[in-house]
């Protein structure tokens, strides 16, 4: 049953081959024979018996769309019965008083919540390093990082230790460590999920998104994600579209817009594996036309400090009074916050910290701050008139297969670069997946798809097209030919 996609086991506790209990029991007992991946930062120990009632439920024919699915949760996103810890020693005993509306609506959807994913600390982070947990390892080789900063979720979903998880994207954590996993991961448009309760890092890109082995399967997850809340004022009121009964409706006439520079700077084998995804799709009907996104290059610069600048704001909450770790013994409030702070935060979010302050600083907000904004804004500038002349826009996902834990940890520079191809979907707003396009030395590596604005329905169905002719999405770690 672990070899199941998450649509093929809502079929199976349909026709009762199995029970939502004994699934959970499956991944439970899977998830302790691979301890040392680290995917996991703590187990709900209700899970059995969520999976119980939801047995229960099914025996008396109340439905629910994910119900008996034990799915897990990056540790990012508050819930009442397990701690939240952000991967931080900042939180890490935190308990929320309540659930984040992502986690309540999977939930209602009937999802059994397995546990929390590990991942960096607040997000940020491109390899896992960064966690107060310490890092994951990616099922496909123990020695490689598993990307980040959701890669506790992508690990544990390839290694088959949920059948989905949630992941958290603000500047390509789901789908970078989507990619260097072998899984499908999607972040959705700005908006289109409630960031209620889900612990901020840069409000104005952070977004909630499911991460499956498969379209489809993401399709069904961001359908019961999604919604208006009244919680998040950023939420949009646009009704959710049903993505499952659309992904495989036959998308007529489509086309998808290459920007050839980007394949140009990439590593040949990245290149030529995007090369291949490109001419399946051809065969599928699937037209390709060149654009032009001339500010593309210009969008890790004007990340890096819209990030940090958020981040500086977002996490001046933790200062020891409110919430989290207190240093022992202060001797006035100064030293209580600073202590608290210093001893509680990691070294890269410090960095981030300081970098977010400086770029706000008086003197320097119109230097960098506003220039980064500008530059944003030409960037999305930039895919609207595309998005004039397609339907959606393929690039790399990474630039490369998953890189050596330690590799990039003191290479600042490089690990940031990390974001290259995947910053700018969230710099626009607009939704963006990764799916599992091949293997490079037994390494998985994805493809990316963007879309327009609150059209994830194309991209899962040119995605759910890819995944009916090849089956790399298919392919488990230890399992490969
Ligand atoms: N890797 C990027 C960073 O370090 C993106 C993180 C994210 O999307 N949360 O900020």
């Amino acid at each position: 049953m672990l070899d199941q996609t998450l649509t093929e086991q809502l079929t199976s506790l349909k026709n009762g081959d199995y029970s939502s209990y004994e699934l959970t029991d499956a991944y439970i007992k899977n998830i302790e024979k691979h301890r040392d991946l680290n995917c996991y930062i703590s187990l709900n120990e209700k899970a059995l018996e969520e999976a119980k009632r939801a047995d229960l439920l099914r025996s008396k024919k109340e439905m629910k769309p994910l119900l008996g699915i034990p799915i897990a949760h990056k540790d990012i996103f508050c819930e009442n019965e397990v701690k939240t810890t952000a991967g931080s020693k900042m939180l890490e005993n935190f308990l929320s008083p309540y659930d984040a509306t992502v986690v309540s609506k999977l939930r209602e959807a009937g999802a059994v919540s397995i546990g929390k994913t590990n991942m960096d600390e607040f997000a940020m982070g491109s390899s896992n390093e960064t966690s107060f947990f310490g890092p994951v390892k990616n099922p496909w080789d123990e020695s490689r990082v598993p990307g980040g900063s959701s890669g506790g979720s992508a690990a544990a979903v390839s290694a088959r230790l949920c059948s989905a998880a949630t992941g958290t994207d603000t500047g390509g954590s789901i789908r970078q460590p989507a990619s260097f996993c072998g899984i499908t991961g999607l972040k959705p448009t700005y908006g289109r999920v409630s960031r209620w309760g889900m612990i901020a890092y840069a409000s104005s890109l952070d977004q909630a998104g499911p991460m499956a082995i498969s379209a489809e399967d993401c399709a069904i997850i961001l359908r019961e994600m999604s919604g208006y809340d009244e919680k998040d004022s950023t939420s949009s009121k646009l009704q959710v579209a049903d993505y499952t009964s659309l992904i495989s409706k036959p998308i007529d006439r489509v086309k998808i817009g290459i920007f050839r520079p980007l394949m140009e700077d990439l590593d040949t084998r990245v290149g030529k594996l995007l090369e291949e995804t490109i001419r399946e799709l051809e065969k599928n009907g699937v037209s390709f036309v060149e654009i032009e996104l001339p500010n593309f290059g210009f969008a890790i610069p004007a990340y890096y400090v819209i990030a940090p600048a958020e981040c500086s704001a977002n996490l001046s909450r933790y200062d020891g009074v409110r919430f989290g770790y207190r240093c022992d013994n202060p001797i006035d409030l100064k030293d209580l916050y600073q202590r608290s702070r210093t001893e509680g935060l990691g070294r890269e979010v410090k960095n981030r910290i300081m970098a977010g302050t400086f770029a706000l600083t008086a003197g320097y907000y119109d230097a960098y701050y506003n220039k980064a904004q500008q530059v944003r804004r030409l960037i999305k500038n930039d895919f609207v008139e595309a998005f004039k002349k397609v339907d959606a826009i393929i690039a790399p996902t990474t630039p490369s297969a998953a890189f050596r834990l330690g590799e990039k940890s003191n290479r600042q520079k490089e690990m940031y670069l990390q974001d290259i191809y995947t910053t700018s979907a969230n710099l626009a707003g607009l939704p963006a997946l990764s799916m599992p396009a091949g293997f490079l030395n037994n390494l998985p590596i994805g493809a990316q798809l963007i879309g327009n604005y609150f059209d994830e329905r194309l991209i899962l169905s040119i995605a759910h097209l890819y995944q009916t002719q090849t089956d790399w999405h298919l392919t488990r770690p230890g399992k490969k030919e």
